[in-house]
């Protein structure tokens, strides 16, 4: 979508508070251009999960937009700073700038002058923060010298201790769930009565920030990855992928909704087999689009139909004996199960695999085999092509040959050929396709329609 990087830009260069209308505007208008202004066959979520998650990996504006401002926490980790303007960040602050993310103080005791750049990405970590579990309370990197809720400890001289950063963290004074002894922090000459009373009153406010036992010592991933030094590579894209992750926990809706119609539980890890296999199923952007239409339910079923408009028939239009649901139509049907039976058949004689028809194969490319492996197969061509005719008998009686599979299959095969030649893999291409060309020039006849003679 070539409407990202121009958005992109501006959330970067201008990292403001954006009102919410806005995010909501802009989504409406988008889903109004990707569905023609009708009614969205699939959730907004689904839509935007990363496609290794079973999303199609639409971009979710407001996130790019918060992660945009999340990367001036990682400016303000920068020990010196290397943006020019943390410097006069700094200015309107009261504390050391690195601390403030990991503040919780009211925002009026961190920031002495209003500033319409800092303002909002601390408005917006701290509601995100918790909700999506991205830094805990208090965080390990909870400051304990210039936290305007310790004044005591508001500079560098509150304790003798050798800091190696810019503050004193949460993190360095806990040690076994407890605040670490004062023999422990302090060299045995630097401890003296008014030491030992400041050593008392840290202590005390640490037990005010919540028990030991639930503080924190290890840093979560995402406050590692804000405050690495030096910042690491496409730091807004890893953002974004994380802030995306954890607001769209778990499986997508569609994938309970699957296990209930096929009878068996696909289990978390296999879903995610399927995920990866759909992001890489094939070449073809049309193969690509039905196997994710299918995946996401896109289609409209008879009892599909029939739950919109209670008028329409939700019998299968093929055989007129069942309810048309999803596994029904794609496997079930006794008329499309003679087909899919002879596709595994000649996929098993191909590829010298034995693999027993089930709808997680043949539907899902759920194979007892590497990913990877069956990635770069003929077997994955063979059966994507198998399943994306389906779609083209839709509602027509007469399921899919073999004779047009084999047709279809010849002009996937034509496309991975030029594919390969151009990027001079062409032995690459051999090894996958050796068996099919075999098989084409031997047997495919045997499927030819068989011409009726014209009675004169
Ligand atoms: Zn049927």
């Amino acid at each position: 979508m070539n409407i990202l990087p121009r958005f992109l830009y501006i959330f970067q260069t201008v990292p403001i508070g954006v009102p919410p209308k806005f995010f909501a505007l802009l989504r409406t208008n988008l889903l109004k251009f990707i569905w023609n202004d009708t009614h969205p066959r699939v959730s907004y979520a689904d839509m935007t999960r990363h496609r290794n998650r079973g999303g199609l990996g639409l971009p979710h504006l407001e996130l790019y937009h918060t992660a945009a401002l999340f990367l001036k926490i990682s400016d303000w980790s920068m020990s010196p700073p290397t943006k020019l303007w943390v410097p006069l960040e700094q200015k309107c602050l009261k504390i050391p700038i690195t601390t403030l993310p990991w503040q919780t103080a009211p925002l009026t005791k961190l920031i002495s002058s209003p500033n319409p750049l800092i303002t909002p990405t601390l408005r917006r970590w701290r509601i995100l923060k918790m909700s999506l579990s991205l830094s805990t309370h208090p965080s390990p990197l909870t400051p304990l010298t210039f936290n305007p809720l310790f004044p005591d400890g508001m500079s560098h001289h509150f304790l003798p201790l050798e800091l190696d950063g810019p503050y004193l963290t949460l993190a360095t004074c806990m040690a076994n769930a407890a605040p670490r002894p004062i023999s422990d922090m302090l060299r045995q000459d630097k401890i003296t009565p008014l030491t030992h009373f400041r050593y008392q009153q840290l202590t005390h406010f640490i037990q005010s920030l919540g028990p030991p036992q639930t503080v924190r010592t290890d840093e979560s991933p995402f406050e590692t990855l804000c405050t690495r030094d030096p910042r690491p590579p496409h730091l807004l894209s890893t953002i974004y992928g994380s802030l995306l992750d954890a607001s769209t926990p778990g499986l997508p809706a569609y994938a309970g909704r699957w296990n209930r119609d096929i009878g068996t539980d696909i289990s978390d890890e296999d879903w995610g087999l399927i995920f990866q296999t759909a992001a890489h199923a094939s070449r073809s952007l049309h193969i690509q689009q039905t196997h994710y239409k299918f995946l996401m339910r896109w289609y409209l079923t008879p009892t599909r139909l029939h739950k919109i408009y209670s008028t329409t028939d939700k019998t299968c239009w093929r055989c007129r004996d069942s309810p048309g649901t999803f596994v029904h139509i794609w496997w079930e049907c006794s008329m499309i199960r003679s087909y899919w039976d002879s596709v595994f058949t000649i996929i098993n004689e191909i590829t010298g695999l034995d693999l027993d028809p089930s709808p997680l194969v043949a539907l899902f490319h759920l194979v007892p085999i590497p990913t990877l492996t069956y990635r770069n197969s003929l077997a994955i061509q063979l059966f994507n092509v198998a399943k994306s005719l389906i779609p083209r008998k839709w509602r027509l009686v007469t399921p899919p040959t073999i004779w047009e599979w084999i047709q279809a299959v010849e002009g996937v095969r034509e496309m991975e050929e030029m594919f390969f030649s151009r990027s001079s893999k062409y032995d690459k291409y051999h090894v996958i396709w050796y068996w099919w060309l075999d098989f084409r020039t031997q047997r495919s006849r045997d499927y030819a329609p068989q011409l009726v003679p014209v009675v004169e």
